[in-house]
């Protein structure tokens, strides 16, 4: 990464006066520590930004804020800097970097955490699980909870205790014009509804406080591991195993390249393989008897379905998810796994250009159904499966090469599409595909008003945006 840029004339002077009123330091262009500083987790993102503030407290991100709102930058709020997008970052604006700010609290008499804004996974459930107490969280330990949360939360104990957004009990907001607010069922319940699903559109979450549940320390989770030529075969058994699954049972196929693990034949190892992964978010016996149909099924190249510690598992897929490499994602809801999208989906599943990509079906329903859709303003409450196709590889160079490859097989999945797509999947990838991810219609246009009420002049606006109305 070079480090071009050059601040802005007119901002280079305040924002030294800036300075003044922070806790937490501001890195510009040409200072030591810029381009660590201003790079996100997707290594395919470039930004420059003017300057980054590692935000500590909350009047750090106010006084950012107002700077930004004065100056009318460009203005990007990072937590764990996940969003694929890039959101986490921008060109020639203000990056408010919060995660710092990373603090968990459990009242476990209530069953309740409040935790900072650039709080991680790890951390949430690090602190939770002294108390035998989670919630769910995503699939792997270092995204950020924040957007996460904003955008729905998809993750291992879904099916049982429902998206993050749905154990969202409150959040405090700092308005684009710095008033602190708190949204929550009985505090402005309408704002409350948008920021379970609506993104960052509507101002930058400080404090987010969420319902816990007894879960673990152990839970019975794992993966089963056959080659990819049996991919037809085994995505065959994953239809019928999620079609009445236990609610406490999340389910997740994955197809990808072996890696080198030792639970896993040598020979296997840099092959196409297609796995099942699950977690059960109840009684260990009880999940033996659940998967047990998994793992007697066709004589499996692996079997690392074990009871092991939540906070292990949530940790388990974290080596295949380095961040800084090149990332080119397409997902889209499922209606169906009828046998042509499954032979279709086994042509793809030999055929991944990058050992680093592979494309997941993750099962929705149970508790996330039974929320009602206009409940949140996550809105894909019925769509049975969700596809993730998460192309990864090295050099920039190869870049053409796996795009159209990720296009082909997104294109081949239409005909199994639901017809929307999660945003926290979504890449840069045009208006109407954000309208799809927030639910297009009278969805859309009840945050569009909300958007209009609390950020008229659209503040927020890097993040897949909601233009207000
Ligand atoms: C490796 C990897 C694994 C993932 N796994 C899952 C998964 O299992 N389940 C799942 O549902 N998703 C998953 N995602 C997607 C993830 O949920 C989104 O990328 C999410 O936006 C990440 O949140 P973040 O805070 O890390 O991202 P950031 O890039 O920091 O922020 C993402 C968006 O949220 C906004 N935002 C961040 N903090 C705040 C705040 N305090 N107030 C207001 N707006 C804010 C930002 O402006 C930006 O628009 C994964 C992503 C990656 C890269």
């Amino acid at each position: 990464m070079s480090t071009t840029n050059t601040e802005r004339p007119s901002v280079g002077a305040d924002l030294r006066r800036l300075e003044d009123h922070l806790v937490g330091p501001v890195i510009r262009p040409g200072d030591a520590g810029y381009d660590d500083a201003r790079a996100v987790w997707n290594g395919s993102i470039d930004r420059q930004p003017s300057a980054i503030v590692r935000c500590q407290q909350r009047s750090d991100i106010r006084h950012g804020l107002a700077f930004a709102v004065e100056h009318e930058l460009p203005l990007a709020i990072r937590g764990g800097g996940h969003s694929v997008a890039g959101f986490g970052t921008c060109d020639d604006g203000l990056v408010l970097d919060l995660r710092a700010m990373s603090t968990v609290e459990v009242d476990p008499g209530q069953r309740l955490a409040v935790a900072g804004p650039g709080t991680i996974g790890a951390e949430f459930d690090r602190v939770t699980q002294e108390h035998g107490l989670a919630t769910t969280l995503g699939v792997m330990s270092t995204t950020g909870i924040a957007g996460l949360t904003l955008g729905g939360g998809i993750g291992w104990l879904q099916r049982a205790l429902g998206l993050t957004c749905d154990n969202l009990v409150a959040a405090e907001m700092l308005t684009a014009d710095g008033r602190l607010v708190r949204a929550s069922q009985h505090e402005h319940p309408e704002l409350f509804w948008g920021l379970r699903g609506g993104g960052g559109n509507f101002g930058i979450v400080t404090s987010f406080e969420y319902r816990l549940h007894p879960v673990g320390p152990e839970v019975l989770c794992g993966l089963v591991v056959w080659p990819a030529e049996k991919a037809s075969e085994v995505l065959r058994l994953f239809r019928e195993f999620t079609d009445d699954l236990e609610e406490e049972l999340t389910a997740i196929a994955i197809c990808r390249t072996a890696p080198p693990a030792p639970f896993l034949p040598e020979a296997l190892h840099g092959r196409p393989i297609v796995a099942l992964a699950v977690c059960y978010a109840g009684a260990v016996e009880d999940g033996e008897a659940a998967v047990a149909p998994l793992r007697r099924f066709d004589d499996p190249a692996g079997d690392v379905i074990a009871a092991r510690s939540y906070t292990d598992f949530q940790a388990m897929f974290d080596a295949s998810w380095t961040p800084g490499l090149q990332n080119y994602w397409k997902a889209e809801y499922l209606s169906d796994l009828d046998d042509d999208f499954i032979d279709t989906l086994a042509r793809y599943a030999v055929s991944h250009t990058s050992p680093l990509s592979d494309f997941k079906i993750a099962a929705m329903g149970g508790a996330v159904a039974r929320v009602d859709e206009t409940d949140t303003a996550y809105p894909h409450r019925a769509a049975p499966y969700v596809l993730n196709i998460n192309t990864r590889w090295e050099d920039p160079a190869e870049t053409e090469h796996h795009l159209r490859h990720t296009r082909a097989l997104f294109e081949d999945a239409k005909p199994a599409s639901a017809g929307g797509v999660y945003v926290n999947f979504l890449g840069d990838e045009g208006t109407e595909r954000i309208e799809h991810a927030y639910g297009g219609g009278d969805t859309f246009a009840r945050l569009r008003a909300l958007k209009g009420q609390w950020d008229p002049n659209n503040v927020f606006r890097v993040n897949h945006n909601i233009p207000p109305s």
